[in-house]
């Protein structure tokens, strides 16, 4: 081992896994413990080197009915308990979160290729979901009804209580705590299953519950395939509801499975939204703001802001300023403290960044900055992609349209409000959006108009755990974060108590 560089990725992972889990085999976590899968064996590529740094066997049948059985006896456990010792254990698993942030965070950039300089800080907001979920715990009362009889009639909110999740591989620890927080805080267990690309600080945050006092199988992580792992988990009797984030296509699959069962589900799904800057807009921060909204995560984010549009007589300056400022942003290893902009997540997802943009490109887009790899990371096998800027997009072409998920902005320019709104509602989704004005006035009347879950006005991509966060359109239903995510973590139940001396029995609908 003295000859392995103590940077290589396999020795690197193993290490951290060791340190996090106790071991450095992947397995799933099931009812508090390693547990390990059956099926065909898969592999985790770093993005950075592209090079395999760990197999694991595919979570089959087996494991997907012992993290049930575990989820089931664990929220018997779990809801059995006092509201306010729920509570002081989600700020247990906040803390053991916290302590772990170091190695948390260099697993999670390592595995998803996500820049240190943003994973580092991550942890610390995984923290804060817990602790703001752990607040909830013993504040969620039902309400006492006036109704005009001899009843008292009141209403209990109460857990579902299996649920599953399905998260993507963009942002793995983001979704997982962002996910499992709310779900347990209104009494429910679950069984999640991250990414198969990047299941690793999934399985961590199971063990920290674990550490921080949480029943074993409350939470449950399994690292498998969607068709073979996921659609098992929807099909258990076990599930009460299903949460997915992912692509629409996903979702789609995943509401007609839930829909075979008549369960519910939630969808938090892709966007193709829209930045809008208008002539009387600060073009210095709007410009940083176009930065932020399409080249965070690299581009793959669900809330990216992927299509610019620009009122015609501040195009030129937007754009020309844009591609000087896109064109050094630098771009590199996500454990360079110095990288901003890290790999693509998995070569598949390369290939469709750069066949989106030829695309473009052939059918009239002018390119004007990045395309394919950058020079510099040539030498390396990682998945880079420069940052793309696409001027001279139309409404009608594929990348107007289509989610890339990847470092690339589309510009298309406006004449007047009316047009702007047009444009940015043309999309059969509506995840986010923004406007850059200094009319106040028409800041409002825009962010009135836009559909979309998310709306910002001079600024973009702030989200907190407070807010409620969902999308209109094909980017899902459902909102997760805040107060609202409760709702949908619970079922209401209506109960009506006979207050009268003499009650009298009746036939038929009895109005209360
Ligand atoms: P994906 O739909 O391919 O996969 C998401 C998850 O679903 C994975 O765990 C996958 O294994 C599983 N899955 C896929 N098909 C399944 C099936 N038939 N049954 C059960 N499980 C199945 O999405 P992805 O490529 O991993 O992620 C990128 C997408 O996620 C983008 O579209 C992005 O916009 C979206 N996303 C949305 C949000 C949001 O909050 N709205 C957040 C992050 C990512």
């Amino acid at each position: 081992d003295d000859m392995i560089p103590a940077t290589d990725t396999r020795v690197e992972v193993a290490r951290l896994l060791t340190e996090l889990l106790g071991s450095a085999d992947v397995q799933n976590h099931v009812a508090g413990q390693l547990m390990r899968g059956d099926g065909e064996t898969l592999a985790l590529t770093d993005p950075a080197t592209g090079k395999i740094f760990a197999e694991f066997p595919d979570a089959g049948a087996a494991v997907v009915n012992a993290a049930a059985e575990a989820a089931i006896a664990a929220q018997r456990e779990w809801w059995g308990k006092t509201a306010s010792e729920r509570g002081r254990i989600m700020f247990e698993i906040a803390r053991q979160i916290r302590s772990h942030a170091e190695p948390l965070s260099r697993l999670e950039a390592i595995s998803a290729g996500r820049p240190i300089r943003d994973a580092a800080g991550e942890p610390a907001r995984m923290a804060e979901m817990f602790e703001y979920y752990a607040g909830w715990c013993d504040k969620i009362t039902g309400d006492v009804i006036p109704v005009p009889s001899s009843h008292l009639n009141y209403t209990r909110h109460e857990p579902i209580g299996v649920v599953t999740q399905i998260t993507p591989w963009n942002a793995p620890l983001f979704t997982c705590c962002w996910q499992v927080a709310p779900a347990i805080c209104a009494g429910n267990a679950v069984m999640l299953k991250p990414s198969e690309l990047t299941p690793l600080s999934s399985l961590v945050i199971a063990a920290l519950c674990v550490r921080a006092g949480a029943p074993k199988g409350l939470v449950n992580v399994i690292a498998g395939q969607g068709p073979t792992a996921g659609q098992k988990m929807i099909e258990h009797p076990a599930t009460g509801l299903v949460v997915f984030v992912g692509s629409a296509t996903g979702g789609a699959a995943i509401a007609a499975a839930a829909a075979r069962r008549l369960i519910p589900s939630i969808l938090e799904l892709g966007g193709k939204s829209a930045n809008i800057v208008f002539a009387d807009a600060d073009v210095d921060r709007a410009v940083i703001g176009a930065q932020a909204a399409i080249f965070a995560a690299c581009g793959q984010s669900c809330v990216a802001g992927s299509r610019l549009l620009v009122h015609r007589s501040v195009h030129a300056e937007m754009v020309e300023k844009l591609a000087q400022a896109s064109a050094r942003i630098p771009v590199g290893m996500p454990l360079d403290p110095a990288t901003q902009i890290g790999p693509v997540n998995n070569a598949r997802q390369w290939d469709k960044v750069d066949t989106m943009v030829r695309n473009a490109v052939s059918e009239g887009a002018h390119l004007a900055t990045g395309g394919g790899k950058p020079d510099a990371l040539g030498e390396t096998g990682g998945f880079f992609y420069a940052p793309t800027i696409l001027d001279r997009v139309s409404r009608e072409m594929e990348i107007a349209r289509e989610e890339v998920f990847g470092p690339v902005l589309s510009v298309l320019s406006f004449d007047d409000e009316e047009e702007a709104v047009a444009l940015a509602n043309d999309t059969p989704y509506g995840l986010a959006g923004a406007v850059w004005t200094r009319d106040v006035g028409r800041a409002h009347r825009v962010a009135a108009k836009v559909r979309a879950g998310t709306f910002w006005i001079n600024s973009y991509k702030t989200i907190n755990v407070m807010s409620p966060f969902g999308g209109f359109g094909q980017s899902g239903y459902g909102r997760s974060s805040g107060r609202e995510a409760l709702a949908a973590y619970t079922t209401t139940k209506s109960v009506w108590v006979e207050t009268a001396a003499d009650p009298t029995i009746g036939f038929g609908y009895a109005p209360g």
